[in-house]
């Protein structure tokens, strides 16, 4: 008989035990520096698919958490969206503004070539589609390539454009109409999505206060889209309608859950929740509408899945406006079942897999 040893929740394979990872590979390279990270969660629909972060992590266990997190929500965000991916991501560990370079870029696209396409990198925090090509000369196995190259180009827009839509939905279900004029909107973090999230918010007529880690970019957008620019810390305590949190992760945490004023959280940004059993029910307790943030941000995934399977811009913005619906679907349900709508959708993702899973046992 086979003993089950059980695992420290500290230790690596404890943590890679938690969620059921199946891969986890550790790159390091002396000459260009590289230290990163592949995290492959799951790849029952299909190869894992997901974007390369580069940040400067504190520690090594705090890049590893990231990726663990990250790639777990990628299998979610594929798997909601009807895509036939896996999930997956990784996480280069360093600082962008200085380390970043040709050969470090080319060095990870080499570990990603001895995977053999189960994993296939993209653009995600501090890459761009500069960054893909350089990765893409050592490898096959990368998306979101310029449109140059024949590429699905970046995705952030279509990311954003899908994030709108989230948001609308969630607004209709809080205030009982999706139209976000003159509504207080709250967007931390005005990087690639944020800025085009922006477009479509002051478009409509929004009242946006905004923030960035970058001052100069904070006032920049301030200034196009005549909003208001505030502090890193200010925004938490804004008399808003909705905080759309663009950044990082984990921002919805103990901290900042009793200085949020909002009824409604739609953003971009990947794993908003810190801990989604603890403050996914707590939005719910203090009457707040969260639309899960992997069904919301999944445009850039669904245009990237394009360039996979050689779709066009427009099929993937066509899918990318089901979001709406699918958002309004996940909100009912999780009130149906007396559950908070993060849990509603994962169990809606793990569905699908295990449904997906069994067409598959058989050749
Ligand atoms: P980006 O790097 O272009 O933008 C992020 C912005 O957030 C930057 O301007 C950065 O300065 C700012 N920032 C960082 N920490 C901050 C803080 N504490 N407070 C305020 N601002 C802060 O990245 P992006 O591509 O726009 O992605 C934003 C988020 O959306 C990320 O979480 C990413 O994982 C997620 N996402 C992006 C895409 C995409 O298509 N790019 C798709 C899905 C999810």
């Amino acid at each position: 008989m086979v003993e089950i040893q059980t695992l420290a929740p500290a230790s690596i394979f404890g943590q890679i035990a938690e969620h059921e990872h199946e891969q986890v590979v550790f790159c390091h390279d002396k000459d260009t520096g590289l230290r990163a990270i592949i995290g492959i969660h799951n790849t029952v629909l299909g190869p894992a698919l997901g974007g390369t972060r580069m940040w400067h992590y504190a520690s090594d266990a705090e890049a590893l958490k990231d990726v663990l997190r990250l790639s777990r929500g990628m299998t979610y965000k594929a798997a909601i969206s009807g895509l036939n991916l896996g999930g997956g991501k990784a996480v280069i560990i360093g600082d962008a503004k200085t380390l970043k370079n040709e050969a470090l870029l080319r060095k990870f696209g080499r570990f990603v070539q001895n995977l053999n396409g189960k994993y296939i990198t993209a653009e995600d925090v501090n890459m761009t589609t500069k960054d893909m090509e350089y990765i893409r000369m050592e490898t096959k196995h990368v998306a979101g390539l310029p449109e140059s190259m024949g590429g699905s180009g970046d995705p952030s827009p279509v990311t954003a454009y899908g994030t709108y839509m989230g948001m609308k939905a969630a607004a209709k279900k809080a205030f009982g109409s999706d139209s976000l004029a003159g509504k207080r909107i709250a967007v931390q973090g005005v990087g690639h999505v944020g800025t085009y999230l922006l477009e479509h918010l002051s478009k409509e007529g929004a009242k946006i206060i905004l923030t960035d880690y970058y001052e100069d970019r904070a006032i920049e957008a301030a200034a196009k889209f005549k909003a208001v620019a505030v502090g890193l810390e200010e925004i938490y305590d804004q008399n808003v309608d909705i905080y759309s949190p663009c950044a990082l992760g984990a921002t919805i945490n103990d901290d900042t859950l009793d200085r949020l004023k909002c009824r409604v959280i739609a953003g971009c940004a990947n794993n908003q929740l810190q801990d989604e059993n603890v403050h996914g029910p707590a939005l719910v307790e203090r009457g707040i509408i969260y639309a899960p943030d992997f069904l919301i941000n999944a445009g850039g995934l669904i245009n990237v899945y394009s360039e996979v399977i050689g779709g066009s811009r427009q099929s993937a913005l066509t899918q990318t406006e089901k979001i709406y619906d699918f958002t309004t679907q996940v909100l009912e349900k999780a009130e149906q079942e007396g559950t908070h709508p993060q849990a509603a959708a994962i169990r809606q993702a793990e569905e699908r897999i295990a449904a997906i899973g069994k067409v598959k046992s058989t050749y």
